[in-house]
């Protein structure tokens, strides 16, 4: 009488993708004692010297040792191995062109500057015009009705609250241009806060702001309010 038997699978050692065990080779026992073997030799990929190199690459395990082995990779191991490879070639070209990208233009910006320079002695009413042309874009901007301007603004606050520093800042932000030329007409180098040149920069630029649009007369009517609470009887 056939005895009942436990139907079991069995691997060939050695017979497998060497990165994920499969084993290309099973035996199975089934339960009337029948060996059957499957072979899935469709999905066996030989292990030459290029595919190692490969996975080598991709594991970096260089000392993979599979000389003699009959081991293999499987066709959806390999796939992976060759889309990563892949993928790492294409970031490598897409760094190099951000590297030559940033190169040129580091190159090009030097280039202005040396430009500027050059027509600054070749021509500099050019030069002269375009920073008037820049400056009064600004100035037009600031003297804007609502521009946000603290010029603008001669509430009660506004006034016990003025600083240089304030203006400053909104300058700094708002007209770099304006305040550039007008600093290079006063101190050959950045004046430090509070300064006398600091506040000779904006004095000036506020002149000259005010002498665009009546509206921007905050510093006007501090003077003014200073030089009342003095005794002047003068209309400044
Ligand atoms: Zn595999």
């Amino acid at each position: 009488m056939a005895q009942s038997m436990t139907p079991t699978k069995t691997c060939v050692l050695g017979d497998a993708c060497i990165i994920c065990g499969f084993s290309f080779v099973q035996h199975e026992k089934t339960t009337d004692g029948t060996d059957i073997i499957h072979k899935f030799y469709q999905n066996k990929l030989k292990l030459n010297s290029e595919k190692v190199n490969c996975i080598r690459k991709v594991t970096e395990k260089s000392d993979l040792d599979i000389e003699g082995s009959n081991a293999g990779v499987c066709r959806k191991c390999f796939r992976s191995v060759e889309s990563i490879i892949k993928a790492d070639e294409k970031n490598k070209a897409a760094k190099q062109r951000i590297i030559q990208s940033l190169d040129q233009i580091l190159t090009e910006t030097g280039g202005n500057e040396e430009n500027s320079e050059a027509l600054c002695q070749s021509n500099p009413a050019c030069i002269i015009t375009g920073a008037a042309k820049i400056v009064k874009l600004e100035s037009v901007k600031v003297c804007k009705r609502g521009s946000g301007c603290p010029l603008q603004k001669k509430d009660y606050s506004d006034f016990f609250n003025f600083s240089w520093d304030h203006l400053h800042e909104y300058f700094r932000h708002h007209c770099p241009a304006l305040l550039s030329i007008i600093s290079a007409t006063v101190c050959d180098l950045t004046p430090q806060v509070s300064s006398k040149s600091y506040q000779h920069i904006i004095l000036t630029a506020c002149i000259g702001l005010h002498g665009r649009s009546q509206e921007m007369s905050l510093v006007q009517f501090v003077v003014d309010f200073m030089l009342k609470h003095g005794g002047c009887t003068e209309r400044i």
